[in-house]
């Protein structure tokens, strides 16, 4: 246990040398379940969310993109069960105070930070209700606990101006907030974080197939984006555990040094959004299927991705400690496409005007292709290569004196070197675009 935690610490403590992820409000003393993305962090972030947006949306023809307001009135959060249900249990130690979620406390009487008392209280709501404009009771509204009641309140306008025809979903990323009682484990659980989710819109016969059809795909991204899949379980969530809308909800586990928790969750949320909405705003939100002739109420397969723990489960897939050439070293097995530099170019001496000119020259072409290209002529060679190990660089390009004809045969090639084998091969100048790839 105390090997794996190791693990925890280590990457918390990276996170924050090599600026990917900052406590927020730092300088304060950190505002608890805050945390802010650094320069690399937040490149790793946006690399995640743009890869995602390219798997879900962009690569297929049955998601259309949607972007809808954080702020959102309490008549939707109502109609959608969440003022009434979006509850924790909570528990308060007698002697230090702390607070608890009960069902994930071990022992539910001992307090396990002072081994005080414990006593439960009633369920705590996690939505962050804020005040909107400037006079009392214009209007209360909360900061939204979850992306889907956007895509559900728009769901009409949705079918006015696309014509979209089932089976169809609607994607979005973006902020959602939780009052959670207590944040913890990083960037695990916080209160406010990034999701990835859609809703797909189906016809009620078909909720196992598309149920089945979603699981296998969100295996394929857990592939591609670099989460180590022998490090992910599925989770059939007992009637007890389901969120309330839920008919049948498969979490997928991820093993985090601290155990095995929700990384992701697949939900069949039936027609209960829809139907529950129509009923509250008078909005009429069926769906005319023009094959059958017929009028219904569409169901849905919810899968949702939160950003933070992909963020999270990326960075544990990919670190590593091994040896190279007799030295120690610690490295970051990103995939290239989410790493947040894929190449840098070394000029092989920082003194010799003619090799920063001619790596100045790959740099421009590259980053023609790739934006997230880097130049660094500081420091040696060797020390260099670790830097950009450790922030998970699969490439790094070598500009030397052959590159510009010492030796003839070589002239216009450089070396490029790979990060998790440390060996290097010489390529054309030419062929460097077709190798990043
Ligand atoms: P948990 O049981 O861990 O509280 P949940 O079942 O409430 O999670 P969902 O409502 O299914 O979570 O939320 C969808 C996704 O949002 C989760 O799979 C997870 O990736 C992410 N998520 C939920 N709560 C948090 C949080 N407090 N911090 C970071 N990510 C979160």
């Amino acid at each position: 246990m105390a090997e794996v935690n190791d693990k925890m610490e280590k990457v918390i403590s990276l996170s924050k040398r090599r600026g990917f992820v900052f406590p927020g409000s730092d300088i304060y003393g950190g505002l608890a379940g805050t945390w802010d993305f650094g320069p690399l962090g937040a490149d790793l972030a946006h690399n995640i969310k743009e890869l995602w947006w390219k798997h879900f949306v962009k690569e297929r023809e049955d998601i259309l993109p949607i972007s809808t307001s954080l702020v959102v009135p309490e008549a939707v959060w109502r109609a959608s069960g969440h003022l009434e249900n979006f509850s924790d249990p909570v528990s308060i130690c007698t002697k230090c105070g702390h607070t608890f979620r009960t069902d994930h406390l071990e022992d539910k009487e001992v307090c396990p930070d002072c081994g005080g008392k414990l006593k439960s209280q009633a369920s705590f709501n996690l939505m962050f209700p804020i005040g909107m404009g400037s006079s009392p009771g214009q209007g209360v509204a909360y900061l939204r606990g979850e992306l889907a009641q956007g895509m559900f309140v728009n769901f009409k306008n949705v079918l006015d101006t696309m014509q979209p025809k089932l089976p169809f979903g609607l994607a979005q990323i973006g902020k959602a907030f939780r009052n959670e009682i207590s944040p913890r484990d990083f960037l695990f659980r916080v209160r406010e974080f990034d999701l990835m989710e859609f809703e797909y819109f189906i016809k009620e016969s078909d909720w196992e197939k598309y149920f089945e059809m979603w699981k296998e795909e969100m295996w394929k991204w857990i592939e591609r984006v670099g989460i180590s899949k022998d490090s992910v379980h599925e989770l059939e969530v007992s009637d007890e555990d389901r969120a309330h809308y839920s008919k049948r909800t498969v979490d997928f586990e991820f093993d985090y040094p601290f155990g095995r928790k929700e990384l992701y969750g697949l939900a069949y949320r039936t027609d209960y959004d829809l139907r529950m909405h129509s009923e509250a705003s008078g909005v009429d939100l069926s769906y005319f299927d023009d094959e059958s002739n017929q009028r219904f109420m569409p169901h849905v397969i919810e899968p949702s991705f939160g950003h933070g723990r992909t963020v999270l489960a990326v960075l544990l897939s990919a670190y590593r400690e091994d040896e190279m050439n007799g030295e120690k070293r610690v490295y970051l097995a990103f995939k290239p496409d989410v790493a947040p530099v894929r190449a840098a170019i070394f000029p092989l001496l920082k003194n010799k005007p003619e090799l920063i000119a001619k790596a100045r020259e790959i740099y421009a072409e590259l980053k023609k292709e790739f934006s997230n290209i880097i130049l660094d002529d500081n420091g040696n060679i060797g020390k260099r290569y670790r830097r950009q190990d450790e922030i998970g660089t699969p490439y790094c390009i070598t500009v030397d004196f052959d590159t510009l004809g010492e030796n003839p045969d070589l002239l216009n090639t450089v070396t490029i070197r790979d990060r998790d084998t440390g060996e290097q091969k010489r390529v054309a100048i030419s062929e460097l675009k077709e190798a990043l790839n």
